[in-house]
């Protein structure tokens, strides 16, 4: 389930998380560790106020190992905090919880010093849609307490749930919109299931990761659709995988919308094994 993002929601979410941030010590980031870049909020930045994060690159498992390492670095060598987390093999939470508590501990000794001992570090979970954030909170609470649902309003009802016995959570994230300007960044955010596809025209994004795999996993092309050659051209090679796959309308030409919802269902279901769609240097 995606929202469709208008200028008045995006001013309410962002007034919205704001408020919730002023209540917690520190917030955490998620993004898609195949799209670092494209599924970072564009504001957060603006409203984090003097709070620390911790930036948690999040499906590490449907993401290239080699590249998520490389984003790490660049993350960090921008002073970034980072965290690899999948939760496919629960991998990342102890080290989440690790570094936010690191990071709250100026924090909390200055709480200590006003006389307030043993107050829980209070994180809060932020991130655009269908990132994992639900999935997260409940890694970190150990059981299936997050309120799913991606509604931007979070005003009423949120409490903290225990992570551990230093550690509080807000119950319900905060959710941004994505960056959209930018086409690339919209096919990107549709490929890997950000925004909805009927957002954008759906053989244009799959001729789109066409392209991209056959720049940066080329072999893994040849492989899933058994060519041993694969055409330079996106189309006609959009047109070769729908012609093994066997998308064919009547007279034998090659049905694009089916070929392209095969493509994208083989990238979502991780057939076309581990990928990411940008680099740092890029
Ligand atoms: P939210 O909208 O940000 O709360 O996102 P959800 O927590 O509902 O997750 C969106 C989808 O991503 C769900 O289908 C999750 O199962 C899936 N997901 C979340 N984290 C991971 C992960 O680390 N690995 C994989 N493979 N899938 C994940």
């Amino acid at each position: 389930m995606t929202i469709q993002w208008y200028p008045g929601h995006m001013a309410k979410a962002t007034r919205e998380v704001r408020e919730l941030i002023k209540r917690v010590d520190v917030v955490v980031e998620l993004a898609d560790a195949r799209i670092p870049q494209a599924s970072r909020n564009p504001v957060l930045n603006e409203i984090l106020s003097d709070r620390p994060n911790v930036l948690a690159l999040v499906k590490t498992d449907m993401a290239d190992e080699a590249v998520t390492k490389a984003w790490q670095q660049h993350f960090e060598q921008n002073g970034e905090t980072v965290v690899l987390m999948n939760a496919k093999h629960n991998h990342g939470t102890g080290k989440l919880v690790q570094e936010v508590k690191r990071l709250a501990q100026p924090k909390m000794q200055a709480l200590q010093k006003k006389g307030i001992q043993n107050r829980s570090v209070r994180a809060m979970i932020v991130g655009i849609p269908n990132v994992g954030k639900s999935t997260v909170i409940n890694r970190l609470v150990g059981k299936n307490q997050a309120k799913t649902g991606n509604k931007p309003a979070v005003t009423q009802g949120n409490h903290w749930l225990k992570v551990s016995n230093r550690m509080d959570v807000l119950d319900t994230p905060g959710i941004l919109w994505p960056k959209f300007e930018d086409p690339e960044v919209g096919y990107k955010l549709a490929i890997t299931g950000a925004i909805k596809d009927e957002r954008l025209d759906f053989e244009d994004v799959v001729l789109y990761l066409i392209k991209q795999l056959h720049e940066r996993y080329p072999e893994a092309l040849k492989a899933r659709y058994n060519l041993s050659e694969l055409p330079s051209e996106g189309v006609e090679l959009f047109e070769a995988i729908g012609r093994k796959r066997g998308c064919l309308i009547a007279g034998g030409d090659v049905d694009f919308e089916q070929a392209a919802e095969v493509i994208l269902r083989d990238f979502r279901s991780e057939k076309l094994g581990a990928i990411s769609l940008e680099k740092p240097e890029e």
